[in-house]
Parts: C-alpha cells; structure tokens; sequence
C-alpha cells in the first residue's frame, strides 16, 4: 500500500485525488493537507475550456450544469484614437468555453472528493518535506511530521514543497496589474449594459485588456452573474509602491479606468458600479520560469510548477492535463516512484513549456504591443495554442485511459486469484499465502 501525500486542497490538489481514487488507489493510500481552516475556493470568475471541462467529466465531474456556455469569443481591439476591430472566434458544440464562478468548481470538486470516500486535513501548513531511506518525512507547522512515500505540491504559486526541492526557483512578477469584479443583477439591469450572455468578450486597448463573460445563472431568483477582469500594465517603478492592494476604494475603480482610454462606456459604467466588495484586486501578476517539477520522491502539479498570467485563460487546463499524466504515473509504476514521476515530467514537459511560452508571448501582445499590432497577431498564436491543448488533453486522456485498463486487469486478475484460492481451499489445497501474493503477481 501506498501512501501519497498531497500538499494543497485548490482545484489541482482535488482533481488529482480524484484522479487518483478513480484509478484504484483507496482512499487510505490518499492524503489531502491544506494549510486554510477550511478548503474553499478563492477569486471571483474563471473560464474553462472545452478540453478541461471534458477532462473533468471524465474523472467523474460534471461542471456542464453550474457554468454558462460560451459558444462566442469576441475581440474588440481598441486602436490609440479609439477606433475599433472586431475579430471574433465561434467554437463549434461541444468546443465552447464555460464560464464559472469558482465557488461552484470548488462544490462540485469537494462533493466528489467527499464521495470518493477522502477527506481533506486542514490547518495543516506544509514547511518542509526531507527524502530520506525511500521515504518522505513530511513537517508541518505546530503539527507532528508525518510519513509517506510520495509528496505532491499542489500549494500554489508560493508552494512550500517547490521551496523544499528546487530553492531559488522563484516566481516572476510581470508589470500588469488586475482586478476582478462580479456584477450580479437582474435580467433587466444587466442587458442596460448590452453585453451578450453566450460569449466571453475582450476589449484591447493600448497596455490594457478588459474580458467580461457571464458565469452563473440563478433562474429562480431570476438572476444573472457576470464577472470581469481588467488589467493594465504597470512601470516597474509602481512595483515597488504597490502598498496595500486588498481593499478596493472608488479613487481606485477611477485611476484603474483612467488606465483604460476608449474603455466602451458601458463597459466603464459597469465596472464602476460594482460593488466595491465584489471587488478583488491583485497584486502584480506573477509566472514561474519554465523548470523540471520532481525530485526523487518529491513533484510539482498546477500553479506550483507552472504559474503563468491569466491571458490565455489556461492556468487551471494545464493543471488537470497534468493531473491525469501524474495520477497514470502513478498506478503504472507504483512500484518505482522515483521512475514514475520522472515519466511525469517528461510527459508534461513539452506542453507545459510551450503554454508558457504562448501565454508570455499573448502578454507581449496585449500589455506592450500597438494594440493594431496586437490584432493582427493574437488570431496566430491562439490558433496554434488551441492545437497544442487540443493535443496535449488527448495525450493525458490516453495515458489516463491506459491506466483504468491497468486498473482493470489488475482487478480481474485479483478476483481470478481470490477465487481460486477459494476453490482450493474448498478441495483441502489450503495456500494462505495465495492471497497476500496476488497482488504482486498481477502488478501492471
Ligand atoms: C487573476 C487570475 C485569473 C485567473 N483566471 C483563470 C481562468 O479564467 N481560467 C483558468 O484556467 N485559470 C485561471 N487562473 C489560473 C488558475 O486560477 C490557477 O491555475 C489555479 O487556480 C491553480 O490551482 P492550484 O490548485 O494549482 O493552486 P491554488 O488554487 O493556489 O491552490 C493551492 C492550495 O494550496 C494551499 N496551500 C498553499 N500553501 C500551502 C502549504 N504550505 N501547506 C498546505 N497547503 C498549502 C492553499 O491554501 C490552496 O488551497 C487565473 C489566475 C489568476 C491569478
């Protein structure tokens, strides 16, 4: 038996317990450590994918009924003068985005974790994690060490565990400066702002990107949510003066709308009456330079290894291909750990890279380029960046699928054996042994 220690209860460290659950680890060989007092979900909106959503699905998620649709990606690219180019991208059924609120991913993931028959500890804050004799010794703040035989870092762009293994691989800041806002209103109030409720639409201005989408809809009460992401750069002499970022005042609302020139009035009026609690605002963004994420025993999974801007909307894509590959790993080679987070690494590092690459690529466009410039490129790169998620979510799924084969076999075999042994033992051939050996000679 196994014991996997996972660091971190975000939408990565649920996903790949479940993964893990659905590939027939028991629920004793799982643990979940999150550092907060209780596991929830931080932030406003996010918007999926059609391939995250299909991932999901296929560990037994189903998000379809708590996102909106997205069929409808539309671009309005704002030159200097305030002139604008639409460039819009409409995705086929079964390709379109969702939007969410993340509270509603954070329930539907929790509920399955909690059907899978794992619970999650919390208030334990991961500091330190020593390989040694084949095993990890995991330590945890006012709380005794504990032992397992594989860690996983799913503890964010901060992670403690990337400390551990690779000190000094730190997180970068990029000169863009967010906010994230909800307007929740009534069918009425939101069409006054004549935003359509079936697409995610983007407003490129000079070093500004405003994105607005609707992601929930509460038909009982007759209510709509919307959420919006405004982000401008920043000079890297504001880095430094940053101050207190988490309250949101209207001297804010307006110097963030001053970043904004040719913001369609509209658009401006709404987030100006948001409700200053709805109101998140980040610190400078953030990115991980490209690196390995295992050491030994030890690996990396979601924002710990590849925290990157939210320009491509593909921070949490990555994570739950990744997840599949790591969970795979895992039952193919249970029995060499060192080797199946190698084959982890080396399975998601090409993607990975190149996400990241994509994403600092749509950063130079949006937040430094003539937004002109900027229209008549963006069309390319998320071209070949569709291709690239496209192929790298039907890898994990290949790879995840290999593994439930495994799984199966393994289960089959299990009951050929116990049966057997029954039969023998029925016709006096008694071989107590028989069945503590079974397992290992079925290994896959
Ligand atoms: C402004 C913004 C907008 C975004 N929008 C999108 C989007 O639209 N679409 C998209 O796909 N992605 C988006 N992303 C990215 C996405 O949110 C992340 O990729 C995803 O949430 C990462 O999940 P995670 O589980 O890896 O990390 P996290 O969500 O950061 O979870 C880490 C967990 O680990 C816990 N933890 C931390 N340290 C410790 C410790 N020492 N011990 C124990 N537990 C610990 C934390 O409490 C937390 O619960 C956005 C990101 C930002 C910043």
């Amino acid at each position: 038996m196994l014991k996997i220690a996972i660091i971190g209860a975000g939408l990565n460290g649920l996903a790949l317990a479940i993964s893990l659950r659905q590939l027939g680890f028991a629920p004793e060989e799982i643990a979940i450590y999150e550092r907060g007092e209780t596991a929830r979900a931080e932030g406003a909106g996010i918007i999926f994918w059609a391939e995250a959503v299909s991932l999901l699905k296929r560990i037994g998620v189903d998000l379809t009924d708590v996102g909106v649709t997205l069929p409808k990606l539309k671009t309005t690219f704002l030159s200097d003068s305030g002139e604008p180019k639409n460039f819009d991208i409409e995705k086929p059924p079964g390709q379109e985005a969702y939007g969410f609120l993340r509270e509603n991913i954070y329930k539907k993931l929790l509920e399955k974790v909690h059907a899978c028959g794992l619970i999650i500890q919390t208030d334990f804050d991961c500091e330190n994690v020593v390989q040694a004799d084949g095993q990890c010794t995991v330590y945890f703040k006012n709380k005794p060490p504990l032992l397992a035989d594989v860690v996983i870092g799913c503890d964010g762009i901060n992670s403690a565990v990337r400390r551990v293994i690779f000190p000094g691989f730190e997180s970068i800041p990029l000169h863009i400066r967010a906010y994230r806002g909800t307007y929740q209103g009534t069918a009425e109030e939101v069409a006054r702002f004549e935003l359509p409720n079936d697409a995610c639409q983007v407003y490129a201005g000079r070093d500004f990107r405003i994105f607005l989408y609707p992601n929930a809809v509460d038909s009982d009460a007759g209510l709509l949510s919307y959420y919006w992401f405004a982000a401008h750069r920043i000079d890297p002499t504001e880095l430094h003066h940053e101050g207190d970022s988490s309250e949101m005042t209207a001297e804010k609302i307006q110097a963030l709308l001053l970043r904004m020139p040719h913001c369609p009035e509209q658009v401006a009026r709404w987030i100006a009456q948001t409700p200053h609690e709805k109101i998140i605002p980040s610190s400078t963004l953030r990115q991980l330079p490209f690196g390995d994420c295992s050491v030994n025993r030890v690996a990396l999974l979601g924002d710990a290894v590849h925290a990157m801007a939210p320009t491509a909307g593909l921070g949490f894509l990555l994570g739950v291909i990744n997840s599949l590959h790591l969970a795979a790993s895992l039952r193919l080679r249970s029995d060499n750990i060192p080797t199946a987070l190698e084959a982890y690494c080396s399975n998601i590092a090409l993607h990975s890279r190149r996400c990241l690459e994509y994403t600092a690529e749509l950063n130079d466009l949006f937040y430094t380029q003539n937004p002109m410039v900027t229209a008549m490129n963006a069309a390319k790169t998320y071209g070949e960046l569709f291709q690239l998620t496209t192929r790298a979510a039907g890898q994990s799924l290949m790879v995840y699928n290999e593994a439930i084969s495994a799984r199966d076999i393994a289960a089959t075999c299990l009951q050929k054996n116990i049966r057997g042994y029954l039969v023998r033992k029925g016709g006096q051939e008694e071989n107590p042994l028989e069945s503590e050996t079974v397992t290992t000679r079925c290994k896959v």
